[in-house]
């Protein structure tokens, strides 16, 4: 019976096409169920259109798995072009690789609703507050479950530092030098050119005037952690002011200053923040920004199309 099941689940594995217009122009009925190519694989898989995926539905380890290939760049090296592929499995929406499979709760989901409202930090409750100091603890930062990072090493070839550096772009952002992964750079481009279309706008000429560096690529591990940040994959980028004018801007800073109790209640008025019309166009390119956390980063953009519900690719 098993063996007779798993024919017909071969027999009808579907192809997901990442191009959703490809997608669309297929015959109904190939995806008329939700077992054939769930849902969600479509549309985490869609915010990065460049990725060829085939879905098939593994018995053994009852999970689907996604066989991805992409295009291999090497902007800066001006190699030849070439393709690099790998298999993944869904698990709920982690991406993990075979072996990790087994220790799916240590991981976070990669696809979550992306909260891009400022939560006055009065209205939170004691529990609230509690939750937040235990999650910027040292403790929890060292051992608590986090973003798996198979899916993202693979795509930015962030295995080592060497590899990855052949992917990283030397430019600069709004005057300042900057190194960015060569997949995100066009995207950081649109952002800097739709800033500038604005610069004449009050709060923004204040901005640009006011900017000191922004650094995005940079090869270290989380503050307190064992994992890679964003910065060393060359899709998180720091934007820094020459003034503060006291405020606040991140929260380990302020932990330092003010204690382990009071460094999550800063009201908003008292954190720096890039004007919101800054923030919505580093969006609208598929960047989240570190201000909406309660472990508040608010100089710091990341690139995640799949949560702001972009498509990566232009
Ligand atoms: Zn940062």
């Amino acid at each position: 019976m098993k063996k007779f099941l798993s024919l017909i689940l071969i027999f009808l594995a579907s192809k997901c096409f990442s191009q959703l217009s490809s997608a669309s122009s297929l015959p109904q009925q190939a995806f008329s169920s939700h077992s054939f190519c769930p849902a969600e694989i479509k549309a985490f898989m869609r915010c990065y259109p460049d990725i060829d995926y085939t879905t098939t539905f593994d018995l053994e380890q009852n999970d689907w798995k996604i066989d991805m290939t992409a295009d291999l760049f090497f902007e800066r090296t001006k190699k030849p072009k070439g393709k690099k592929s790998a298999s993944l499995y869904w698990a709920g929406g982690r991406l993990l690789p075979k072996e990790e499979l087994a220790n799916k709760e240590n991981y976070w989901v990669l696809q979550y609703k992306y909260e891009n409202k400022l939560r006055d930090p009065k209205s939170y409750t004691k529990e609230e507050i509690e939750q937040i100091k235990q999650f910027g603890s040292a403790e929890n930062r060292r051992n608590a479950p986090g973003t798996p990072m198979f899916f993202f090493d693979w795509l930015y070839s962030a295995q080592s530092r060497v590899i990855i550096e052949d992917h990283i772009i030397k430019t600069t952002f709004l005057g300042r030098p900057t190194r960015i992964h060569e997949r995100v750079y066009d995207k950081l481009k649109i952002v800097e050119k739709k800033i500038l279309e604005k610069k004449n706008e009050p709060e923004v000429k204040a901005f640009l005037s006011n900017l000191k560096s922004a650094d995005a690529y940079h090869w270290r591990e989380i503050v307190q952690t064992s994992r890679k940040s964003f910065h060393a994959y060359g899709i998180a980028i720091d934007i820094l002011p020459k003034r503060l004018n006291r405020k606040a801007i991140y929260w380990s800073w302020e932990k330092d200053k003010l204690g382990e109790d009071r460094w999550m209640l800063v009201p908003l008025e008292k954190r720096w923040m890039p004007p919101k019309e800054v923030i919505k166009i580093f969006e609208n390119e598929g960047f989240i920004w570190g201000g909406y956390w309660a472990i508040y980063d608010n100089m710091h953009f990341e690139y995640h199309p799949e949560l702001t519900g972009q498509s990566g690719q232009s």
